[in-house]
């Protein structure tokens, strides 16, 4: 079965293709083909590429979202060693939608009645929703009658407990959908059941903070396989310090801009999703990389930006596993997650009191799935590289499997 997977977002659409034969394998294989489009004003750049190397790079002017992925999708079935022969052999395509609300908990076909609730949910999550439904839209045009799935951000955290899901603010929140549902769970499940996999246990016994440190950062506490708590809220604002969001701050920080400044609401969001954060506190970059080496180099601002950051870090595990009662092992997983030793050693080291030790040499080998934990460590420390299409495509399979109408 060949899937398509689309990730959509304001700036990029990732793009893969997979192929599931008789069952999906243990180990994440590479995709056949992969595209990127980078939205540029006036112009998107596409980029493709298969295990053989790249395929297609082009520049080309933005006649309309749907002629650039056609240009994309055009690059499967042409060219000097063609994956497909027509683009119909493509039997379905899975979608990364970011908010599903408190409705859909698992992977979906698209329907109308869907993609209502991805639209309502946009007011939630403008920037992240209305990609993703465009992505959709595109689709239909170009494959026709193709099935389409859905795979949530917010799905994997359903399972919240009340007492974690629900804000201590008026209780008519609760009715109008003001509760916390948290994201990234694709990945935070992905990477349970491969740590449960890594480690030969049966996820069902396993106590996993998984920590997700992209550009986006949050942590799930994950007990016998589903979500108990997580950092990220309403929105995808709450939690950890980020590369340009600034994480939880006291609310009423808001109300003093609010009514000291005279800030929009725009303005407001602005300032707390794009001028925060590492970005925010080092004046110098959203990027780990150069913010440790910039301290490296003696930037005293840098420096504080990585205290801040190690800090909320090592603050938010501590309650993960407070809510979990104990811990077996911590995953390190998305860009700094798995390429930053300096963050993982500087977030272990606070948390030795766990019986928790790093082994200061397997932490500074290049990443791959693998443990870094020291052989009398107590608890298990696992890098793993996000797979988010790999487990879109596993959960479209599946859903074809169970429905057997895609
Ligand atoms: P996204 O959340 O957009 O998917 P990624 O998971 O790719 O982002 O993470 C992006 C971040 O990963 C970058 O902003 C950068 O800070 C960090 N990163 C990537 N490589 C390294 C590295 N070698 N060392 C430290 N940080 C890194």
């Amino acid at each position: 079965m060949k899937i398509l997977v689309l990730n959509s977002g304001s700036a990029t659409q990732k793009t893969s293709l997979y192929e599931i034969a008789a069952a999906p394998p243990d180990d994440p294989p590479a995709p056949l083909w992969e595209g990127l489009i980078e939205w540029q004003s006036g112009f998107a750049e596409i980029c493709t590429s298969s295990p053989a190397g790249v395929r297609l790079k082009n520049r080309i002017p933005i006649a309309s979202r749907k002629y650039v992925t056609e240009q994309l999708l055009t690059d499967l079935s042409t060219g000097a060693a063609p994956l497909l022969k027509s683009p119909s052999e493509i039997a379905v395509v899975g979608h990364r939608i970011v908010h599903g609300g408190g409705e859909f908990r698992e992977p979906a076909l698209v329907t109308p009645r869907l993609k209502d609730v991805i639209r309502q949910m946009s007011e939630f999550a403008p920037l992240h929703n209305l990609p993703g439904l465009e992505g959709i839209q595109i689709i239909e045009e170009i494959l026709g009658n193709t099935p389409q799935v859905a795979v949530f951000d917010t799905a994997f955290h359903s399972t919240l407990p009340e007492p974690a899901a629900v804000y201590p603010g008026p209780y008519d929140w609760v009715a109008r959908g003001i509760r916390r549902y948290g994201f990234h769970g694709i990945n935070h499940q992905y990477c349970a059941e491969r740590a449960a996999r890594l480690l030969g246990h049966d996820l069902q016994s396993l106590k996993l903070v998984t920590c997700h440190l992209g550009n986006g950062c949050s942590l799930a506490a994950v007990r016998g396989g589903r979500s108990v708590d997580t950092t990220m809220g309403f929105t995808p604002l709450e939690g950890l310090m980020m590369g340009t969001r600034s994480g939880s701050v006291d609310p009423g920080i808001l109300t003093f801009l609010l009514r000291q400044d005279g800030l929009t609401a725009e303005q407001l969001d602005d300032l707390l999703n794009k001028k925060s954060g590492l970005a925010g506190i080092s004046g110098i970059s959203n990027d780990m990389r150069e913010i440790v080496s910039a301290m490296k180099a003696g930037n005293p601002r840098a420096k504080l930006a990585f205290d801040i950051f190690i800090h909320r870090l090592t603050s938010l595990i501590g309650s993960m596993v407070a809510v979990l009662g104990g811990v077996n092992a911590l995953v390190f997983t998305a860009g700094i997650g798995e390429n930053s030793a300096e963050v993982r050693a500087a977030a272990c080291a606070n948390l030795e009191f766990l019986g928790l030790r790093l082994d200061p040499l397997r932490n500074s080998q290049p990443p791959s799935d693998r443990d870094v934990a020291s052989s009398d460590s107590h608890v298990r420390i696992l890098i793993i590289r996000a797979q988010e299409d790999w487990a879109i495509a596993r959960a479209c399979w599946a859903l074809a499997l169970a429905s057997r109408s895609v």
